[in-house]
């Protein structure tokens, strides 16, 4: 075998343990700062008010409108609320829709980030950036978007429900299931995506068997951290697009339509790629794409798109919008193959 390979690492900050939000002040402090905004959806406002409490003289006050996709005027009203109090940093405490105003607002001011990530979506450890304007998302990356703390403290996570933990979960798996296969995996990335998918196989259905337990929920944010900085540092295909097609076009719920599509996707590129698929393969037996499907089935993961609302006539329109720009994946995409891919996801049926 020629080893052949680039690496560049996260330059991302991490800290983590339990308790470890303790020491936002410090991290603040750490990055020349004193006057943080800290950011929220209105579902969490509380906890944003607590943790800007605890900033005391270091806090902005609390902008608590984060939203799903990151509507660009929702950032229009929070680059007043950082003009106004004069915030020299943001501090974003939730999942992937309020990492993703921090970063929306970092890309336009260059103000730095410390995430508190509380779901296992992994936003907080990649440069890219997603935002929506009169209806269509659109994809940046850049170096000023990458948050630069992050502080997973596993007790904030301890509130996501089961249902959103284990869609959730399966999102970051995704991640790391197609950094497996990635043209430009590393040593490192295909390591830290074998890790994150142990850290979950391990975790979810201890979180089944008692959601608070404190050390699964510590094991699920360890992997979300794997999982998330894989999808920061190579490059995703057929499964990322998919989703992307689905959530872009169709409006389906970002977790669940990951979770859903993960075996589906893993089983369609496995016979193209099973030497870099067998880490899924030991872990979760069968074939990759069995394994996947036999196990979000154990933890009772949504398995079918009908599920979600979609009607086999989106199913025509959708695998015509995720075949019409070419991109590389591990196995050749055709309007045909991929209209069946959906079929089989819409259904629910387990993969071969
Ligand atoms: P989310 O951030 O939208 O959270 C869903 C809901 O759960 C929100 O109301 C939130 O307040 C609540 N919540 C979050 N954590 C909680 C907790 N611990 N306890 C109680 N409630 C909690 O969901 P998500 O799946 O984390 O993020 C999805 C978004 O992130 C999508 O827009 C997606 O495109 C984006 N994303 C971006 C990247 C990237 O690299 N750019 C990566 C992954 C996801």
């Amino acid at each position: 075998m020629t080893r052949t390979f680039t690496y560049r690492g996260s330059a991302a900050h991490i800290v983590f343990g339990a308790g470890k939000r303790s020491e936002i002040g410090d991290w603040v402090e750490k990055l020349s700062c004193s006057n943080a905004l800290v950011l929220s959806t209105p579902h969490q406002e509380g906890d944003a008010a607590r943790l800007s409490d605890q900033l005391g003289s270091l806090s902005a006050g609390v902008f608590a409108k984060a939203t799903m996709h990151t509507p660009v005027d929702v950032t229009d009203e929070a680059m007043e609320a950082v003009k106004s109090a004069r915030a020299d940093c943001v501090v974003s405490l939730g999942g992937g829709s309020t990492t993703g105003l921090g970063k929306a607002i970092a890309y336009r001011t260059d103000l730095p980030q410390v995430v508190i990530p509380t779901t296992y979506a992994g936003s907080e450890v990649t440069p890219i950036l997603g935002q929506t304007e009169g209806g269509r998302k659109t994809t940046v990356r850049g170096d000023s978007i990458l948050p630069e703390v992050v502080i997973y403290d596993p007790e904030l996570t301890m509130g996501l429900p089961l249902s959103m933990s284990l869609t959730s979960g399966l999102n970051a798996m995704a991640h790391a299931a197609e950094a497996l296969y990635a043209q430009d995996r590393n040593p490192v990335s295909s390591l830290m995506a074998a890790e994150g998918l142990a850290a979950f196989k391990q975790s979810l259905p201890a979180l089944v068997a008692d959601s608070s337990d404190a050390d699964a929920r510590a094991d699920a944010l360890y992997g979300a951290w794997l999982c998330g900085t894989v999808l920061g540092t190579v490059g995703m295909a057929l499964h990322h697009k998919i989703c992307h097609t689905l959530g872009g076009s169709f409006d389906t719920p970002h977790a669940e339509t990951h979770a859903i599509m993960l075996p589906h996707t893993v089983g369609f590129n496995a016979g193209a790629v099973p030497a870099e698929l067998q880490p899924i393969a030991d872990l979760f037996g069968a074939t990759p794409g069995a394994g996947l499907f036999d196990f979000s089935k154990e933890i009772s993961a949504p398995q079918a798109l009908k599920d979600l609302g979609l009607t086999e006539a989106d199913l025509d329109r959708a695998s015509e919008i995720a075949t019409e720009a070419p991109y590389w994946n591990p196995r050749p995409i055709d309007r045909v193959s991929i209209r069946q891919l959906l079929q089989d996801a819409w259904e629910g049926s387990r993969p071969a």
